[in-house]
């Protein structure tokens, strides 16, 4: 195995600079999620020039691809996102977007890249690889409801053992991967709250129902959901962003709307604090005389990180050129629909360090000038062949823990 590995790697290295190029190739023509025509036939033009067994549009515009190893051994899925975001690119790089006002600002570019790599590698070995390698190349990730829920619909996880998938961190440090078990990333909700009063003269407010004093009073009571409804040994945010009512000093208007954000981790506080939101919001209203219309849109599931696979993510990575240090990282707030995939078999989820070596170049995801250290993405590809083989060796343990 060890000796199969090394070869692995060296192979990255050599291909490092295909690597970049897809990268770019796909850096230059984002597209955004639900919209992904290019880039699925890009991928899946490429796996089937390997001579992998490819299947198009799945749950959409997905595309999955089936390397079938000489040795036996479980089924193991790659997950790589690849769907941009409507931001325009302020970069000022040879590569940066053609594509007016869309662009990859997370680096879903990179993630793509690299498990086509992780293909092409591994298909040159594929007598020597233990069981068969599901490539799922995922469609609009950035979006709700996310490609990751109609991908399991029409199969991709059919037959898999484990899941394992990672994203690029553009300000975490190059060389370093972060692991975790149990809880990683958020479930990230958004509700409005929609006050109906009755307009008036401020300077006659007994014939008003005032709906920002009604507001205000809503805005203070679902604070006390954290400080009074939750178990402190549990995690919750509850966070108005937005409160509009009203246009001048000497009106009392109509209409009040908040809009604010809800994240959590188990499922129960969050049905919790939906359900309070609800309830404050209706009745601080009717207390009032006012109504109030309450909407509240769920984001992805929080993302769940299963221990034996965590530890073989550990593991794995340990042993890959290039690697400075594996830690565990904080759990982090955004979603990620990865969540789904974890959900229906076991599977671990981790960040791998990306910074830019120049410092006036590290920009957070999302942002007009985001940009990663490409050097980066051969390590995910040496992880994600590590991860092939840890796993096998560790065949039995997590035959046992699961
Ligand atoms: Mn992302």
């Amino acid at each position: 195995m060890e000796k199969v590995l090394k070869q692995l790697y060296q192979e990255i290295d050599k291909i490092e600079e295909e690597i970049i190029e897809i990268r770019r190739d796909l850096h230059r023509h984002p597209e955004l999620s639900f919209e992904e025509e290019r880039t699925p036939k890009f991928i899946a033009n490429y796996l089937e020039k390997l001579g992998i067994e490819v299947r198009r549009n799945v749950g959409g515009r997905g595309v999955v691809g089936t390397l079938k190893g000489g040795m036996p051994g479980k089924t193991i899925a790659l997950r790589a996102d690849f769907d941009a975001l409507p931001i325009q690119d302020k970069k000022d790089v040879p590569y940066k977007s053609t594509v007016p006002g869309v662009m990859h600002a997370c680096g879903h570019d990179g993630h793509t890249a690299a498990l086509l790599a992780t293909a092409k590698v591994l298909t040159k070995y594929r007598r020597n690889i233990p069981g068969n390698i599901v490539f799922i190349h995922q469609f609009a990730e950035e979006k709700p409801p996310g490609g990751s829920r109609y991908m399991i619909e029409d199969g991709c996880l059919e037959h898999v053992d484990a899941i394992f998938g990672c994203h690029l961190m553009s300000t975490l440090p190059f060389g370093n991967v972060y692991y975790r078990e149990g809880y990683l990333q958020a479930a990230a909700d958004v509700f409005t709250i929609r006050i109906k009063g009755k307009g008036g003269h401020g300077a006659l407010p007994h014939q008003t129902v005032d709906p920002i004093i009604i507001g205000s009073q809503i805005a203070l009571n679902v604070q006390s959901i954290t400080s009074r409804k939750l178990n402190p040994l549990e995690e919750l945010v509850v966070s108005i962003g937005s409160f509009h009512a009203g246009e001048t000093f000497n009106v009392i208007p109509e209409f009040a709307e908040l809009k604010g954000t809800v994240r959590s981790f188990k499922p129960d506080v969050r049905d919790m604090a939906e359900t309070n939101i609800k309830k404050i919001a209706r009745l601080v209203a009717e207390a009032n005389d006012a109504s109030a219309e309450v909407t509240y849109e769920r984001g992805y599931d929080s993302l769940w990180n299963h221990t034996a696979e965590t530890n073989i993510v550990q593991k794995a990575f340990r042993n890959v050129h290039g690697v400075e240090e594996v830690l565990e990282t904080e759990p982090i707030m955004p979603g990620e629909d990865f969540s789904y995939y974890t959900q229906q078999v076991p599977g671990s989820f981790f960040f791998v360090g990306a910074q830019m070596e120049n410092s006036s170049a590290v920009f957070p995801h999302h942002h007009e000038k985001f940009d990663f250290n490409e050097r980066a993405m051969a390590i995910v590809a040496k992880g994600f062949c590590s991860i092939i083989f840890t796993y096998d060796q560790q065949r039995d343990v997590v035959d046992h823990i699961s």
